[in-house]
C-alpha cells in the first residue's frame, strides 16, 4: 500500500518546509504548494488522502480551495485542516463552515498538527495509522499484515493484502479497476486493468480458503466492491 499522502499548501517556504520534514518523518508522501491554484492542479493530477491549507495564499485563497474541493463529490471527502493566524480567528469559524474538517491557529504546535493528522486520517484511512480493520467474519492487522477469517489464518500475498486493505477500508464502495491500480499498485507503476482482475480473482481464492461466501462483489461495468 502505498504510504498516505498529504498534500502541504503554504506560502511561506520556510514553514512549508517543517511540515514537509514532519510529515515525511511520519512516513508520509508529502507534496507541496505555495499558492491556491498550484493546490487546485496538484489535486486533479492525484487526491492526496489529506491537505494541510493555509488560510492566506496568493492567487486563490486557503478558503477558495477549501470552498471548492468540499464542493466536488470526488474530493469532498478528503479530509482539509486549515491554518489560521491568530488575528483572522473570525475567518476560522467561517472555515468550518465552509468544511475545513479541522484547523489549527498560528504559531501551532508541529507535534499537535501531526496528532491531528492521525486523527483524520484514522476516520478516513484506518490502516494507515494501525488500526485493525473488521469486516463480518474478516479481521485485518495492518501491523502484523494478519488476517483472520473465522479463526482461520489466511495466507496472502503482498498485493492482495494491499487490495483486501483497500476494500475493508470503505466496505460497500464500488471501485473502479482504474482507481484500484491507484491505490494499490501506485500511479507510477504501469500496470494493465486486466492485472487487477487476476488479484482480485486470488484474493477471492485465499479468503475462500477456509470455506464462507466469496465477500466480493463484481459489479458488471463498475468494478468491485466489498459487501
Ligand atoms: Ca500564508
Amino acid at each position: 500500500m502505498p504510504a498516505p499522502s498529504v498534500l502541504v499548501v503554504e506560502d511561506e517556504p520556510a514553514q512549508r518546509e517543517v511540515l514537509t520534514y514532519n510529515l515525511e518523518a511520519e512516513g508520509f508522501r508529502v507534496a507541496q504548494a505555495d499558492n491556491g491554484e498550484e493546490a487546485l492542479l496538484l489535486v486533479a493530477e492525484e487526491t492526496p488522502d489529506l491537505i494541510v491549507l493555509d488560510w492566506m495564499l496568493p492567487n486563490v485563497s486557503g478558503i477558495e480551495v477549501c470552498r471548492r474541493l468540499k464542493s466536488k463529490p470526488e474530493t469532498k471527502g478528503v479530509p482539509i485542516i486549515m491554518l489560521s493566524a491568530r488575528s483572522e480567528e473570525v475567518d476560522l469559524v467561517r472555515g468550518l463552515e465552509t468544511g475545513a474538517d479541522d484547523y489549527m491557529v498560528k504559531p501551532y504546535s508541529v507535534v499537535e498538527l501531526m496528532a491531528r493528522v492521525r486523527t483524520q486520517l484514522r476516520r478516513t484511512r484506518p490502516s494507515s495509522v494501525g488500526e485493525a480493520l473488521e469486516f463480518e467474519d474478516i479481521t485485518l492487522d495492518p501491523e502484523t499484515h494478519r488476517v483472520i477469517r473465522a479463526g482461520h489464518n489466511l495466507k496472502l500475498g503482498p498485493t492482495e493484502f494491499r487490495l483486501l486493505t483497500t476494500f475493508m477500508e470503505k466496505p460497500g464502495r464500488v471501485w473502479p479497476r482504474d482507481q484500484l491500480l491507484d491505490r494499490v499498485w501506485g500511479r507510477d507503476i504501469y500496470v494493465d486493468t486486466r492485472t487487477v482482475d487476476v488479484h482480485v480473482g486470488r484474493l477471492r481464492k485465499a479468503l475462500c480458503a477456509f470455506g464462507g461466501d466469496d465477500p466480493i462483489r463484481t459489479v458488471r461495468g463498475a468494478g468491485y466492491a466489498l459487501g
